[in-house]
């Protein structure tokens, strides 16, 4: 892979495998042959922890847990002896355990069994879904009706999470559903909303938490990453959501400068988080 100029280049943080529900084609062995090809220095295996199927949309289009796990919920076990496969195979690629976990606010009791059993290094938090009646829905699914609306609530949810639950370290795409966003409206301003974000960043940063670069959007919207900055937060990381070895590292070196722009470098080691600038 490229990198900008001499810089080296980060790491993967947000990666997943044949352990994610929704990941048929993921491979972690071949995630691993993937990092080293491109040069990544480590590479986080943040596979899915949804306590929830992923339900009904008002019109009845679907996105419910499927694949290998009936549940969604990872199977820790075997994804920890993956990992130690794949150390052995990989010696000189630092592998991190993680996590991504759904609606971690909603779900403590379901989140702290994981957590228990999987020791993990990275932790991270993502709002998928919002509650619709009794039901939790994707909120990309909701995007038909008051797309603006949608984007507020997840955002308002998200600040639940965050200041609600401290056990993730990591923010995961923050904006979501504004990729979904209709192309027949006008287009999204992260603007309107400006202060649904500060609500979000503030207690983020002042938690001393780290915002996440998600490169398959990408995510957050243009000028969150400054706002971020503005909030006081003092950490990025860069995540592909690679669901397929393929996409891993998948648009860094353009979210690198972006993270640069913004007021964030390298930090001590290319393993680490980048930091403030
Ligand atoms: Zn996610
Ligand atoms: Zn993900």
């Amino acid at each position: 892979m490229e990198s900008t100029g001499a810089e080296p280049v980060p790491a993967d943080g947000h990666v997943h495998t044949e352990w994610s529900w929704d990941a048929p084609t993921g491979s972690m062995r071949r995630s691993c042959a993937r990092a080293r090809e491109l040069g990544l220095p480590a590479v986080v295996f943040s596979d899915h922890a949804d306590f929830t199927p992923w339900t009904t949309a008002p019109d009845g289009r679907r996105r419910v847990i499927g694949g290998h796990a009936a549940t969604g919920l990872l199977d820790v076990a075997g994804y920890l002896d993956e990992v130690r496969w794949c150390r052995e195979r990989y010696p000189d690629l630092r592998i991190l355990t993680g996590v991504e976990l759904g609606e971690p606010h909603l779900f403590p009791d379901d989140t702290a069994r994981v957590l228990r059993q999987g020791g993990f290094d990275r932790i991270v938090g993502s709002v998928h879904c919002l509650p619709v009646g009794g039901d939790l829905v994707y909120s990309p699914l909701l995007m038909d009706s008051d797309p603006l609306d949608v984007v507020r609530r997840h955002l308002a949810e998200t600040a639940l999470m965050v200041t609600r639950c401290d056990v993730f370290e990591v923010l995961a795409h923050l904006d979501l559903p504004v990729l979904f966003w209709p192309a027949d409206r006008p287009p999204f301003d992260p603007h309107a909303l400006r202060d649904e974000y500060a609500a979000v960043l503030e207690p983020l940063a002042a938690g001393g938490r780290v915002l996440e670069v998600n490169t398959a959007g990408p995510w957050p919207s243009a000028p969150v990453l400054r706002w971020w900055r503005e909030h006081g937060g003092t950490a990025v990381s860069f995540g592909s959501d690679a669901h397929d070895p393929a996409d891993l590292g998948r648009g860094f070196p353009e979210a690198m400068a972006w993270a640069r722009a913004s007021g964030f470098r390298p930090g001590r080691t290319p393993a680490d988080h980048w930091v403030r600038d």
